[in-house]
């Protein structure tokens, strides 16, 4: 394995559909989606669920003036944080705004101007003066300077929503949320998508119990996230997008099920930094473990 490739992915949101802030909630966190991708000196941002407000903060303390904040897509778990992201108001501070879920007669900065309507927020997106918004193509593909490259994939989801493959040194981590498994076409593409990624993020919301009853909804299941590792050759599959009602409790149980089932499989929790080069290494540990069954699939 050649050296460090400086891929990494910090978490700073975990949920899905709404915050739920509490002492159930205490260690793997409340908040919604938002994740940091760092690729070398390249900083990516995914999601701006209400997690996002504490990474702004950081950014600012880092001393940082520029990053990509890529939407999975724009529902509200999603986007619940983006009038609270500091950056964003820095008139010094550069930051891309991008989508591609959205139907073609609706663009991204419509999002903006709708979350932020005066009689749902006092200040409005026009304030956002070092801001560009950027509606992406399905398949359209972006290149970063420093060799980062990201692509992107439809996914199952009331809406659309888009999946993203983040590809720099020889390493790869993918994200796919929200999610529902179960389209032939769209798992097939799925399939191929995240094929050999190092870290894949997983719409993880249900178990298979609870998605029986869940049909139709748009999300998937950790048994799902373990089947698709073992077909697609995936290093370490996290767990993400979590049920709002699920305890920290609960999820220290799901952790130990899952692990013994794939040990480097993980639970996706708030401040959790995850190294690509780290999720390589774990690819030739035993074998009879990434190849047992799986809840009967
Ligand atoms: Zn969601
Ligand atoms: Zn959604």
């Amino acid at each position: 394995m050649s050296g460090s490739s400086g891929l990494s992915i910090r978490f700073w949101g975990v949920r899905g559909s709404y915050v739920v802030p509490g002492p159930k909630t205490v260690r793997y966190g409340g908040n919604t989606s938002c994740m940091e991708i760092r690729a070398g000196d390249e900083c990516v941002v995914v999601d701006c669920g209400s997690g996002v407000h504490d990474l702004g903060k950081a950014m600012l303390a880092s001393g940082r003036k520029c990053v990509t904040v890529l939407f999975t897509h724009t529902h509200l778990d999603h986007i619940c944080g983006l009038p609270f992201f500091a950056p964003a108001y820095k008139p010094d501070f550069q930051v891309r705004f991008m989508a591609g879920h959205l139907l073609a007669d609706i663009k991204l900065q419509d999002i903006f101007e709708r979350l932020m309507d005066p009689v749902l927020f006092p200040v409005q997106p026009v304030v956002f003066k070092e801001c560009a918004f950027h509606d992406l193509k399905i398949g359209e593909a972006l290149r970063f300077p420093n060799g980062l490259s990201v692509t992107t994939e439809c996914l199952n989801h009331p809406g659309g929503a888009l999946g993203y493959r983040f590809d720099f040194k020889g390493r790869s981590i993918v994200i796919i949320t929200d999610h529902e498994h179960g389209e032939r076409g769209t798992d097939d593409a799925v399939e191929r998508f995240v094929e050999g990624a190092d870290i894949m993020v997983y719409d993880a919301t249900y178990t298979d119990a609870e998605y029986r009853s869940h049909v139709g909804w748009g999300h998937s299941t950790w048994q799902e996230a373990l089947s698709l590792s073992r077909r697609a050759g995936i290093a370490q599959p996290v767990m993400f997008h979590h049920h709002p009602e699920r305890s920290d409790d609960e999820f220290d149980r799901l952790r130990e099920e899952i692990q013994t089932l794939f040990p480097a499989a993980e639970v996706a929790r708030e401040g959790m930094l995850l190294e690509a080069d780290a999720a390589a290494r774990m690819l030739a540990r035993p074998m009879e473990a990434r190849e047992a069954p799986v809840g009967g699939r």
